[in-house]
């Protein structure tokens, strides 16, 4: 593993407690990041991700929050400074899918992905935004999709949360820029997850002929971008949105 300088510094990924969040949080834990691992049912999950990390030797707790609710985000981020003064990194992962097709897309369906995938990325921007300001120094990176770009049948809903994220991410990179923050979109294509692996053998193949590596990506590989823009060395990157994803963009 090559050490990026992180030591010391301290991050709050969403959704946390399992699939892409999980992998995030803990190559962040094997740099030497303190983690606060976000949740909001599965707490044993949570736990499970917070042991792996304090057994690399890293600081870690697990924080529960619905993040589409923002009493809850004020709360979690209270919580956060409380135990280390500040957050250096967020990363706004924690996303949900409602799919359907829209003429049948009901109020529900379509608030709830709205909610927790964009609204939820806002407050929790807003929430840590102060305090980065202060320091002067800071990370956002939001999670978002290659739906965002491609859009999908029957993810109208999704699909617009994840598009609207990239606009959010360019706007407040200039907002931040000449405070040492750098903000940037993640966009991962299909990753091997609870989500991906709950398809239809016919869905799966209908997405693999999308897919110019002919394989889904693994949660590793979101990883590995998530913690490269997080360090100096992407420090000139921002307002972005990189594709993670087999080429399914192209
Ligand atoms: P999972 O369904 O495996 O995990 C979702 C995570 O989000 C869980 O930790 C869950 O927590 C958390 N979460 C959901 N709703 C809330 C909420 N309201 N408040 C706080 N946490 C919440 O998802 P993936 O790992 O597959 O996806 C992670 C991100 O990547 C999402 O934003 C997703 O849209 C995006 N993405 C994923 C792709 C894929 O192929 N897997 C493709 C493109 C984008 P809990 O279980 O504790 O409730």
């Amino acid at each position: 593993m090559i050490k990026l300088g992180l030591e010391g510094k301290s991050a709050l990924v969403t959704g946390a407690s399992k699939g892409i969040g999980s992998a995030i949080a803990l190559q962040l834990a094997e740099q030497g990041v303190r983690i606060a691992v976000n949740y909001n049912r599965s707490e044993e999950d949570a736990k499970a991700v917070v042991e792996t990390a304090l057994k690399m030797g890293g600081e870690a707790f697990i924080v529960r929050a619905d993040v589409s609710d923002v009493n809850q985000v004020k709360d979690m981020v209270d919580k956060v400074h409380e135990a280390w003064g500040h957050v250096d990194i967020l990363v706004n992962n924690a996303g949900i899918i409602n799919d359907g097709l829209l003429v049948r897309m009901s109020d529900e369906a379509w608030g709830s992905v709205i909610a927790t995938n964009l609204n939820g990325t806002f407050y929790c921007a807003r929430a840590v935004l102060r305090n980065m300001i202060r320091r002067r120094w800071g990370r956002i990176i939001n999670i978002g999709s290659v739906v965002g770009l491609r859009g999908n049948v029957g993810q109208a809903n999704y699909s617009a949360s994840k598009a609207a994220l990239i606009g959010f991410t360019k706007s407040l990179a200039k907002e931040v820029a000449t405070r040492n923050i750098t903000v940037n979109t993640v966009n991962p294509g299909y990753i091997s997850t609870e989500t991906v692996a709950g398809l239809t053998d016919e869905q799966k193949d209908r997405i693999m002929s999308w897919i110019p590596q002919g394989h889904f990506g693994e949660i590793e590989d979101i990883a590995n971008m998530v913690t490269f823009l997080t360090s100096e060395k992407a420090r000139y990157i921002t307002g972005e949105t990189i594709n993670v994803d087999g080429g399914m963009a192209i």
